[in-house]
């Protein structure tokens, strides 16, 4: 079977036929930096990390570029606040969401474009669209004519009398058209801006995207992604622009992930209901945040809750508990392999709750098989299937000591309090073992005793 996936612009679920199989290209939008992402930033990471991850295990070359959005007035705004300069800004946050992707387990792209880097790029296809008749320039703005591309809101299936019909009354008056959007605008002199033929300047964020795109991946890409909020109008405009300069598709697959929720209400910074991953990565591993983001299908909203991420904390000690116990069976590398119909429903439009249900029957299969040959077989699907969803990457004894925030506990000073403990045991003194046992269950250690030794874990 093949990889089959939602496209918004069909709007129907497609067999993923990639323009050139020795080369799948994939763009995803990324990050404006300039403040910490929020867990609903990181669904989009985390699902367009698990198609990159399937991608890979199909197709030799995959390249996916996701961009760094290093120039944008939001940029602007909070370097004025803050009194930072705007590189210093731009980098300080591109580098803090490098290491919190990193922690859930979100592999980096092979490409990561900035939006500064490709002034020249951006420029030339503003030229393309002047020059086609598709732009025009209006007060020192080079605004893009939506009446000059028929199919424009092909992707949102909006169509410009219903766009004329919803534009709200502030529409600036040197547009000819209320949904023509900015190519390019004009910088003041304490504003930062690059020499363009229109004056000093800086670009629209839409045509970031097709310039990144088109340089780095090609004209026509076979996947590109982003959060749902993007098909309108981030990636209608870019489809409308990078149509009108290359004269061919752009997109093969266009897929967009639903919204992250708290209390059914958008994830938003508008909202003021953000949780950031910084924070939350102060209180839970990484991999248990990426099981709560995989725990919906990507197309439909993930509400978030204390409920869910406790439940994803005891689902993955599950699964470590199982990887533990068959920590006698050695695998050589080429055995680690996704069980098919775990492999199946992930490449049926990325179906991970199903994915998941499946991984738990793994664990139980695993917990009662005392086949060496099964052990084997179950113990190689489980870390294949971890190795596809991006997750199980720890060490089972490591994973269930470790804790995070406020459960972490010294090592050193439990295994000193065993030894202890099996000291007081030796010498029948009961009292004292007990006691000692209290003092870890306090600290939320939880001790097994087994034949000849104490093993510990972190309790959930
Ligand atoms: P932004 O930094 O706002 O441009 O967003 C970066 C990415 O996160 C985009 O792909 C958005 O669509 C996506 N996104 C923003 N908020 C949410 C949310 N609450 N749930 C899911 N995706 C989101
Ligand atoms: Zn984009």
């Amino acid at each position: 079977m093949s990889i089959r996936l939602y496209n918004t612009l069909t709007r129907s679920k497609q067999a993923f036929r990639p323009g050139d199989p020795s080369r799948v290209t994939m763009y995803v939008c990324g990050p404006t930096v300039y403040n910490y992402a929020h867990i609903g930033n990181a669904r989009p990471a985390v699902v367009f990390d698990l198609l990159y991850r399937l991608l890979r295990s199909r197709y030799q070359n995959v390249v996916y570029a996701r961009n760094i959005t290093d120039i944008d007035d939001k940029i602007i705004k909070a370097a004025a606040a803050s009194g930072e300069p705007i590189d210093a800004l731009t980098a300080r946050f591109t580098d803090i969401y490098r290491r919190d992707m990193a922690a859930l387990g979100v592999l980096p792209p092979d490409l990561e474009p900035r939006a500064t880097d490709h002034m020249d790029e951006m420029v030339a296809m503003i030229e393309a669209l002047l020059d086609g008749g598709h732009a025009y320039l209006a007060e020192g703005h080079v605004l893009f004519d939506v009446t000059s591309h028929p199919a424009y809101g092909e992707l949102s299936g909006r169509s410009l009398d219903d766009m004329e019909a919803g534009a709200r009354v502030e529409v600036e008056d040197y547009k000819r058209n209320p949904g023509d959007f900015v190519l390019w605008k004009p910088s003041t002199a304490d504003q930062p801006g690059w020499d363009s033929p229109w004056g000093r300047g800086r670009p629209g964020w839409h045509i970031e995207c097709s310039a990144m795109s088109a340089k780095h991946l090609g004209a026509t890409i076979d996947i590109h992604g982003g959060g749902r909020d993007l098909v309108f109008p981030h990636h209608e405009n870019e489809l409308a622009q990078s149509v009108c300069v290359h004269r061919q598709p752009f997109v093969r697959y266009w897929v967009h992930n639903g919204f992250l929720t708290v209390d059914r209400d958008k994830m938003s910074k508008s909202e003021g209901n953000t949780l950031t991953v910084h924070e939350l990565l102060e209180q839970f591993p990484g991999e248990v945040l990426r099981l709560v983001l995989m725990s919906a299908h990507y197309r439909q909203p993930l509400d978030w809750s204390d409920a869910a991420l406790q439940q994803a904390r005891e689902r993955l000690n599950r699964m470590y508990l199982s990887l533990r116990e068959l920590d006698e069976v050695e695998l050589d590398e080429p055995e680690i392999d996704a069980p098919v119909d775990l492999r199946e429903a992930l490449e049926d439009d990325l179906n991970t709750p199903k994915a998941l249900g499946l991984l738990a029957t793994y664990v139980n299969r695993a917990n009662s098989a005392t086949d060496p040959d099964e052990r084997r077989r179950l113990k190689a699907g489980l870390l294949g299937a971890g190795r596809l969803l991006g997750l199980l990457g720890h060490e089972p004894e490591a994973w269930l000591k470790a804790g995070a925030g406020r459960q972490r506990v010294d090592a050193e000073v439990v295994e000193a309090l065993i030894a202890e403990r099996t000291r007081a045991r030796r010498a029948a003194d009961f009292d004292q073992a007990d006691r000692i046992r209290d003092q870890l269950n306090e600290m939320g250690v939880i001790i097994e005793d087994g034949a000849g030794e104490t093993r510990w874990r972190i309790a959930t």
